[in-house]
């Protein structure tokens, strides 16, 4: 059985109308391998404009919608917040949760994150969950800990058979947004950690759970990225911002064995 492989853009607090626009009619045009799932993850003040810009460019059924956060409460005196209805009202099918950027400068927890993951997987949209490591705890061999503490609230939370309906994002913190990437040797490693992490806990559901991969992913390097056999595609942040980019790296994904 092949597991999916997805890409995901994160357009993070960057693009709008054009890019909703460019990327539509960009996409259009691309043919994907067979179990590749893309995903874009425009701001919350796109998510309805790129809905509608599927539908026009009957692209609905073909590609999914991202939004970069959920609030994990359900409706209220949460200003500034957006709740999981909310994102379902504009056809969000996934949900970026645990991101670094949002784990350092906003200080989410681990703990905050699995509300996250299960308020999200409650109301039907899937978690691309990101863990990973910086550099001083990469430097220190401390990668597989800080990943296991990333993973093991979400497990206590939502438990293992929950990772049926969850993508994890492997993002390395020193990778990201830095043209640093990961060799695909180190990265395959740190995968195949995570998924025997998993394995150890449920091996039906770690062959199942897409592991991505993300940290200055683009069109030269993702080929090879890709071709890892723990690799299920990427989580693309610069890249992404370039639809043509964007398009090359969602066709050289595989579905993987
Ligand atoms: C990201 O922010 O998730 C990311 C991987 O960014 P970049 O591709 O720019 O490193």
């Amino acid at each position: 059985m092949k597991r999916q492989s997805i890409v995901a853009a994160n357009w993070k607090m960057n693009g709008g109308f054009a890019l909703v626009e460019e990327m539509s009619e960009r996409l259009a045009h691309i043919s994907l391998q067979e179990s590749v799932n893309v995903v874009v993850c425009p701001s919350f003040p796109f998510l309805s404009a790129l809905s509608h810009s599927f539908i026009q460019h009957e692209l609905a059924d073909t590609f999914a919608i991202g939004a970069q956060n959920v609030n994990e409460f359900d409706s209220g005196a949460y200003t500034g917040e957006v709740s999981a209805d909310m994102l379902k009202a504009c056809n969000v099918q996934y949900v970026i949760l645990g991101h670094s950027e949002r784990r350092s400068i906003y200080k989410e927890t681990s703990t905050q994150v699995a509300h996250k993951v299960k308020q999200a997987l409650e109301n039907g949209l899937t978690p691309i969950l990101c863990i990973g490591e910086s550099e001083a705890e990469r430097m220190a061999e401390q990668t597989e800990t800080v990943l296991a503490a990333q993973l093991q609230p979400v497990i206590d939370e939502v438990g293992i058979s929950a990772f049926a309906n969850i993508v994890i994002a492997y993002e390395p913190v020193w990778a990201i947004g830095t043209g640093k990437t990961a060799s695909p040797a180190m990265a395959q490693e740190t995968h195949q950690f995570i998924r025997t992490f998993l394995a150890e806990l449920d091996a039906n559901i770690a062959q199942k759970t897409p592991v991505l991969y993300g940290g200055s992913v683009n069109a030269k390097n993702c080929e090879e990225l890709f071709a890892q056999a723990d690799i299920d595609g990427g989580l693309i942040g610069g890249a992404s911002l370039k639809a043509d980019e964007f398009t090359v790296i969602c066709s050289a994904a595989k579905g993987t064995n």
